[in-house]
């Protein structure tokens, strides 16, 4: 079926302005973007007209930042997330018990989300009261923050964990008794859990993923990323093969992004060997992510002077390498011809993400779409350094009402006035990527957007201390379309409605040009193409 969408009010990616025009699109391509009423040979039996009428059409919404993997799984009804709102150790016993009874066919139980500081601030739960309730079949539940696993007998079986199990940093729960406690604590000891976790056939894999591109369509996003680093792995491999096939097999319905792992690999042969034989329209392996700080609220965020009211460290355990093997990972990353994303926090690790892009840019004569991500503060003297260098800021709107008001007594009165400085790097850079990094926050678009232009809580009430870096609304919808294209290396296929783009496009129900901003949270997406294909249909 070839499509012809007569649009009204019509966003093409790149300006932030409207249009009126004609999409023509054949295949899974625009052919065409003509005026209204103009005349058209392309026009036949074989082709559907959609008048959108006063609805707003524009590309497909990029969400520049999301875990993909991780997402799709929480997404799931293999694991179970009401335990979120737990209120104790034996509430979320009950809690996932009653998920058990309603998922007979599970070989596992799993849950994510518990958090102890929502318990008021109760001891860490032991597997005693998992046990009592699930004495034969393994239980995993992963902690809000990813950090810690709780596990029932059975499941410390299945990982192959004993008391004489060693792990290098964190550790594994014991007992006054010296018996495990069923707690992993730090990524080293949760990989033994997050291995059973993630463990699934392709045929469920598939399943997985197809109902959260399903749930992706249904806010009119149709490109992802998958930003946890991944290994060079057969286990991983596997995943992306899996992606490969849908896209194959023609029932992909959202567009996978890769960044694999930045460091700690001797070279970056392997991900030029996977791009040639994993990509395909739906999946690329679009480059390297990697981590030099942590957040702000636990101390982990690198800044240049020391904490507010941690005056003895600017940032725990950070940076995360030091500054000479930045600059050679990226160098050779990018020598390779893979573009690297760098996860900072805070002014000192953005800083340092700069200084090792400059010389890798420098030493190299060209410039990739590198990108930043997050940048919950900065030093004014950095903000114009990312128009000469090329490197992407890449920022989550709706993390200003997850941090709210934490920020200010970690960073104090003078930093606070370059938290999450959107506005002040559009400016200075042209354009910001936009994404949620989902799961942490809700992958819908719209609750972000009224983040981006508002800086106000749900409520109304102010999330920020700088009310100035608001976006407006054109500049955000930018940010979700061509410049999460950019990031991701593809503003030339995706990202803007023109001739020769693939045809992923979205209707509104509202223009969000027109309306008062608190009424962004209410729109609804009409419909979503994805490749010159209806994916989604209110
Ligand atoms: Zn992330």
């Amino acid at each position: 079926m070839d499509y012809c969408i007569m649009a009204k009010n019509l966003f093409i990616g790149n300006k932030e302005t409207l249009v009126s025009k004609c999409i023509l699109i054949k295949d899974d391509r625009i052919i065409k973007v003509v005026d209204i009423g103009e005349e058209v040979d392309f026009i036949d039996d074989n082709t559907s007209i959609i008048d959108a009428g006063d609805s707003l059409v524009m590309p497909g919404l990029i969400d520049a930042h999301t875990h993909f993997f991780n997402g799709a799984l929480a997404h799931s009804e293999h694991v179970c997330c009401d335990i979120e709102s737990s209120t104790s150790e034996e509430d979320c016993v009950r809690i996932i018990s009653d998920y058990a009874k309603k998922h007979p066919n599970e070989k596992r139980i799993r849950g994510r989300g518990w958090f102890v500081t929502n318990w008021n601030d109760a001891p860490l739960p032991t597997k005693e009261s998992l046990d009592a309730a699930f004495p034969n079949i393994p239980v995993y539940l992963a902690a809000a923050d990813c950090h810690s696993y709780w596990l029932n007998s059975k499941a410390l079986e299945e990982c192959g964990i004993t008391k004489e199990t060693e792990v290098e940093t964190g550790y594994i729960g014991k007992l006054p008794t010296g018996e495990l406690s069923g707690m992993l604590v730090e990524m080293e000891a949760c990989e033994y859990a997050d291995r059973m976790f993630r463990d699934f056939s392709t045929e469920e894999q598939k399943e997985i993923f197809l109902s959260f591109m399903d749930y992706a369509a249904s806010f009119g996003i149709t490109s992802l990323s998958e930003m946890m680093p991944g290994e060079y792995d057969e286990e991983y491999l596997k995943k992306y093969k899996v992606i490969q096939q849908l896209g194959e097999d023609g029932i992909a319905k959202c567009r996978l992004h890769l960044f694999t792992k930045l460091f700690d690999v001797d070279n970056y042969d392997t991900p030029k060997q996977w791009k040639k034989e994993l990509e395909n329209d739906w999946l690329k392996l679009s480059g390297l992510k990697g981590f030099i700080d942590g957040v702000a609220e636990t101390y982990t965020g690198l800044l240049l002077e020391p904490y507010t009211d941690r005056p003895d460290t600017t940032g725990i355990g950070v940076p995360a390498i030091s500054l000479e093997e930045l600059k050679q990972r990226i160098y050779l990353a990018n020598k390779a011809g893979l573009p690297v994303r760098i996860h900072c926090i805070a002014d000192g690790s953005v800083r340092m993400a700069l200084d090792a892009f400059e010389y890798a840019i420098n030493k190299l004569g060209r410039k990739l779409p590198n990108t930043i991500e997050h940048i919950e503060n900065i030093h004014p003297d950095d903000i114009c350094r990312f128009s000469a260098l090329g490197v992407i800021p890449s920022m989550q709107p709706m993390h200003v009402i997850l941090d709210c008001d934490g920020k200010i007594n970690r960073i104090g009165e003078e930093r606070i006035k370059y938290e999450f400085p959107w506005k002040s790097l559009w400016d200075s850079f042209g354009g910001v990527a936009l994404g949620t990094d989902y799961p942490v926050v809700s992958l819908n678009p719209f609750d972000n957007i009224y983040a981006a232009v508002t800086r106000k809580n749900f409520d109304g009430s102010e999330a920020s201390h700088n009310p100035k870096e608001a976006l407006t609304i054109g500049q955000t919808l930018m940010g979700y379309t061509y410049w999460g294209a950019k990031c991701y290396g593809r503003e030339d296929e995706i990202g803007t409605i023109a001739e020769g783009k693939l045809a992923d496009v979205v209707i509104l129900n509202q223009n969000l040009f027109e309306i008062p901003f608190d009424k962004i949270r209410d729109t609804k997406v009409q419909l979503t193409m994805v490749g010159g294909k209806i994916i989604y249909e209110a």
